[in-house]
């Protein structure tokens, strides 16, 4: 029989570098695939329809939750954020491994819903640098910002309900991390 592919979740503070990473591990790891998720969100500037997110409409959002095409969604932000059910559940019976960049009550209910989803936190060197970096994306408002550095706190307070914590103070070495992450999870015997 053909082994499924690996679920790996990748969780963190918004502002804590878990886009960055994940981008760099991508490039790297071409086999590996990543979920487009459908937001109520607007793009913001550079984001493209189909590649950043699947932009939509709260009701054509709400008529999604109501067929269970999703196999996770949150309300965060004022928006609606979801993982496409169908089309991750086809990759990994196919032997694909699929990469998940979501907000932490997602990340439970993904491993609710799925146990061998391997749940990965990253953590901002601090929190201040977590702020500068909100702050410096210059993409939300102060309320926002505000908002935002709530729900991190609230966040990290959450870390122990996680497989593997990655420590992003350096990039590449955050990459790498993650990186021997996938591999030791992928060699598990037990797995086979
Ligand atoms: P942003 O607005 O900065 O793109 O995303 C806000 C938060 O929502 C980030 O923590 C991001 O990882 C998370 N997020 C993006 N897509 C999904 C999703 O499909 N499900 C969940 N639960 N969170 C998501």
């Amino acid at each position: 029989m053909k082994r499924k592919g690996l679920l790996i979740v990748v969780s963190g503070p918004s502002g804590a570098g878990k886009g960055t990473i994940c981008k760099d591990f991508l490039e790297l790891n071409k086999d590996v695939l990543i979920s487009i998720s459908t937001t109520t969100r607007k793009p913001r500037e550079g984001e493209q329809e189909g590649i950043s997110y699947h932009f939509t409409t709260k009701d054509h959002f709400e008529s999604l939750v109501r067929e269970n095409a999703l196999l996770e969604y949150v309300h965060v932000f004022d928006n609606y954020y979801g993982t496409p059910k169908d089309w991750v559940l086809s990759r990994l019976e196919e032997g694909k491994d699929v990469l998940l960049e979501i907000e932490i009550v997602g990340a439970m209910k993904v491993k609710e819903k799925y146990s061998d989803a391997v749940l990965v936190f990253v953590l901002p060197p601090s929190i201040k640098e977590l702020k500068n970096r909100i702050v410096n994306r210059g993409t939300e408002n102060l309320d926002q910002i505000e908002k935002r550095m709530e729900r991190a706190l609230e966040e990290i307070r959450t870390i122990e309900k996680y497989d593997y914590f990655i420590l992003n103070d350096n990039l590449a070495k955050a990459v790498n991390d993650l990186e021997a992450i996938v591999a030791a999870e992928k060699s598990k015997v037990s797995r086979y």
